[in-house]
C-alpha cells in the first residue's frame, strides 16, 4: 500500500516563513480534509507537494513510499503518482481539453514504460467518454480549448476528469468546491467518491465545510500557524462550520501569549 507522508515540513514563500513543521501521513484510499482559515497556507502546502520553485522547503521531508520526492520535478512528482487539482486552473488557448488529457495520459504510461506507445485515439475516446459520464459532462466538452471560457465549475470538472483519467496514488484537491454550484458540487464528489473508494489517498483542502456533506473524510485537520491545530473525525468539521475559526484563534493565542 502507497503512503504519503510529509514531515515537519518547513516552506517558505518569498522569504516569509509560512509552514512552521507540519506533519501529516496519508495512506492510499484514505480520505483527509485540510482545513483552516485564508492565508494560513493550505495552498502552500499543495504547491510545495507538486514541488512548485516558488515554494521552497527549509527543513522536513515529504516521502512517497518512505522515499523522499523533495529532488523530483514536478513531471517526476506526477509520474510517480502524485496529483493536484488547482484552486486556479491556467486555460490554455487552442489546445483542447481532450488532446491535454491524451498528451498527460500518454506521458504517465511513458514515464511507466518507455517502450509504451500511447493509446489508441479511438481507445482513448472510449475512456474519455466514460469518464465524463461518471462526472455526467457532456461530451462535447472534449472539444473545447482547456479552461478558455470555463466557467468556474466547468474548470473544477476538468480537473477532475483528469485525475479519474490519471488514476493516481495520492490527489491534493485545492478548494475544488470554490465557484461550484451545489448541483456540480455534487457530481464532483461522486466523482472523487468513486477515486477515493478505489486506490486513491486523497487530501481535500477547503475553507467550507459544505464539500464535506458530500465527500466523508476519514480524517479532518485544521491548519493554523502552519502547522495542524487539531485533528479529528468528521465531527472535527461539523464544529467549524458551526463555530467558524475563532475558538481555533483563540485557543492558539492562549498557547502562545505574546
Ligand atoms: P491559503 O491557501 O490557506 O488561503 P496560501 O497558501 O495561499 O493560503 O497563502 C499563505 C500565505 O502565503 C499568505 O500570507 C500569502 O499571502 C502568502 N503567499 C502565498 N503564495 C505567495 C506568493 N506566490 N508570493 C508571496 N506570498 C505568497
Ligand atoms: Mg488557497
Amino acid at each position: 500500500m502507497a503512503v504519503l507522508e510529509i514531515k515537519n515540513l518547513h516552506v517558505s514563500v518569498a522569504d516569509k516563513e509560512i509552514l512552521k513543521g507540519f506533519n501529516l501521513r496519508i495512506n492510499q484510499g484514505e480520505v483527509h480534509a485540510l482545513m483552516g482559515p485564508n492565508g494560513t497556507g493550505k495552498s502552500t502546502l499543495s504547491y510545495a507537494i507538486m514541488g512548485h520553485p516558488r515554494y521552497q522547503i527549509t527543513q522536513g521531508d515529504i516521502l512517497l513510499d518512505g522515499k523522499s520526492i523533495l529532488g523530483l520535478s514536478t513531471d517526476e512528482r506526477a509520474h510517480a503518482g502524485i496529483f493536484l487539482a488547482f484552486q486556479y486552473p491556467v486555460a490554455i488557448p487552442g489546445v483542447t481539453l481532450a488532446n491535454f488529457l491524451r498528451v498527460a495520459l500518454n506521458a504517465r504510461r511513458r514515464a511507466e514504460d518507455p517502450e509504451d506507445k500511447g493509446i489508441s485515439i479511438v481507445k482513448f475516446r472510449q475512456l474519455l467518454k466514460g469518464k465524463m459520464d461518471l462526472l455526467k459532462m457532456d461530451h462535447a466538452f472534449g472539444g473545447r480549448y482547456l479552461n478558455e471560457g470555463f466557467s468556474g465549475g466547468e474548470k473544477k470538472r476538468a480537473e477532475i476528469l483528469q485525475m479519474a483519467l490519471l488514476e493516481p496514488k495520492f490527489a491534493v484537491l485545492d478548494e475544488t468546491d470554490s465557484g461550484l454550484d451545489i448541483d456540480a458540487l455534487r457530481i464532483v464528489s461522486e466523482g472523487v467518491n468513486t477515486l477515493a473508494g478505489k486506490e486513491t489517498g486523497i487530501l481535500v483542502i477547503t475553507h467550507y465545510q459544505r464539500m464535506l456533506n458530500y465527500i466523508k473524510p476519514d480524517f479532518v485537520h485544521v491548519l493554523y500557524d502552519g502547522r495542524i491545530f487539531e485533528s479529528g473525525k468528521a465531527e472535527l468539521a461539523l464544529k467549524l462550520e458551526e463555530q467558524g475559526y475563532d475558538w481555533v484563534r483563540e485557543a492558539a493565542a492562549a498557547q502562545n501569549p505574546v
